[in-house]
């Protein structure tokens, strides 16, 4: 059935960069067969699920929206691609995303943008747009995204699904090409907080590939998830962070995102009000960090390793055909970052652009802190406005980057936060999105206070 409604209407939205309709086929197959001989299924047995390009596929094309990698069929699985398929999870193909998960729109892909189901002339958000919009459109239940600085939970908000990016070292990077090896974070993708719990569960864990991975036992999620919709959130201390409001914000979207604080506060939270003054910094923070660690992980695309090679004619040496290679197969955005990264961390700049923005990130994470001796999650909108028309900040990289003022501060921290719908923007129509924050290793409080104001 998901097969068939990805063929009647991904024409229009572009959600998948490939469908991978033999295997999917083959996987529901499989759970089938189990079934009939009486093994026992995965957690997920049967459930088709739409996978990021970002994660490496055994078999299946990986090309993380960029030219670059046109053609590569990895020759392993990701952490993540394992464990799904591990609890019977049938994935049905590989979803668009900005180039290396660099954009708040999609517009970046090399494959072209995809649309939001809700006006397929706007932006589905992003860089996660694919899964978001096959979630919104109904192609797939579950979809898989990464987050660096917002890339779960900015597209979740803009097309009214679930998202979450769980803390820091929750679920294995190994497998998942590599943006801002500090920031990046995968995480579950939904239309319920209970199916994105059920999903987070299926995934996270410890990982000895992953150098970064947290050995601990995995939070209760599920069980938080079922505890918030029976339970609520009586006795818990919701912070409302003061710097996320003001200029820039749509009147529509603090309005939502108002009414859900109301709703805390009926169903048994105490409100509080508290200020993070460092949350101004991170943006500017961010894009130094991201940029430069980008820099650096980029540089393995030589054109020898991996997917293209323009210019290999037998008269050129190696390092004009990496340069032609680079030039040929990154687009704008990342070119951009390249640059910025290889600036901000060139000697006699490092100290005053890499070492301030760590101290930044510092200061970020002891606002958190600081915050959650008081409370026991925060919340805010997640994204400043609804999702805006294909096009409108192309040209503008800082409008661009705006979108993700509210969710990057959790990137720089390492700490959990989701992404829920919150109701309909009155002026536009559009879906509006509360985020929910709660400390490193609490991400059961999201799954609680989320399933609770669902
Ligand atoms: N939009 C942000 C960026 O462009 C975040 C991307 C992400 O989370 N992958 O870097």
């Amino acid at each position: 059935a998901h097969l068939a409604r990805i063929e009647a209407v991904d024409e229009k939205v572009h959600a998948f960069l490939h469908v991978d309709r033999e295997g999917a086929l083959a996987a529901a197959r499989r759970v089938d067969e189990k079934r009939e001989r009486g093994e026992k299924l995965g957690p997920l047995a049967g459930v088709p699920l739409a996978l990021k390009d970002i994660f490496t596929t055994e078999g299946v094309p990986t090309t993380v929206g960029s030219k670059i990698l046109e053609g590569w069929i990895p020759p392993y699985d990701a952490t993540v691609t394992r464990r799904l398929k591990e609890a019977d999870v049938v994935i049905l193909g590989k979803t668009n995303m900005d180039e290396f998960a660099m954009g708040s729109s999609t517009e970046n892909s090399a494959y072209g943008p995809t649309g939001n189901p809700w006006d397929l002339t706007r932006i589905p958000g992003g860089s996660g747009g694919g899964s978001s919009a096959a979630l919104a459109s109904f192609q797939a239940p579950l979809a898989i995204g990464t987050d660096t600085g917002g890339s779960i939970r900015q597209p979740a908000a803009v097309t009214a699904t679930v998202g979450v990016k769980p803390t820091y070292g929750g679920v294995s990077r190994y497998g998942m090409v590599a943006f801002s090896s500090s920031l990046d974070q995968g995480g579950p993708c939904a239309r319920t907080v209970l199916d994105a719990a059920l999903l987070h569960e299926a995934i996270a864990g410890h990982d000895a590939m992953d150098s970064t991975s947290i050995d601990a036992a995995v939070p209760q999620v599920v069980a938080a998830a079922r505890e918030g919709r029976e339970g609520g959130v009586g006795g818990m201390r919701v912070g409302v962070v003061k710097e996320f409001a003001g200029e820039g914000y749509q009147a529509g979207v603090m309005q939502r995102f108002e009414e859900s604080v109301e709703l805390l506060r009926e169903l048994g939270a105490e409100i509080v009000e508290i200020s993070c003054p460092s949350f101004t910094k991170a943006l500017a923070a961010y894009y130094l960090i991201a940029p430069s660690e980008c820099s650096s992980n980029l540089a393995r695309f030589d054109a020898m390793r991996y997917g293209l090679r323009v210019g290999d004619d037998g008269t050129r040496s190696a390092e004009d055909v990496t340069a032609l290679t680079r030039e040929a197969g990154f687009g704008d955005e990342v070119k951009r970052r390249v640059m910025l990264g290889t600036y901000a961390l060139s000697s006699g700049y490092y100290d005053a652009y890499y070492g301030s923005a760590q101290k930044v990130r510092t200061l970020i994470t002891r606002d958190f802190e600081r915050a959650f001796e008081s409370v026991d999650v925060l919340v805010s909108p997640t994204t400043p406005t609804t999702a805006f028309p294909i096009g409108e900040r192309a040209d503008d990289p800082m409008a661009m980057y705006l979108a993700d003022l509210c969710t990057i501060p959790s990137n720089l921290a390492g700490n959990a936060a989701m992404s829920l719908p919150c109701g309909l923007a009155p002026e536009d129509g559009l879906p509006v999105g509360l985020q929910i924050i709660a400390p490193a290793m609490a991400d059961d409080r999201l799954y609680r206070v989320g399933a609770a104001v669902e």
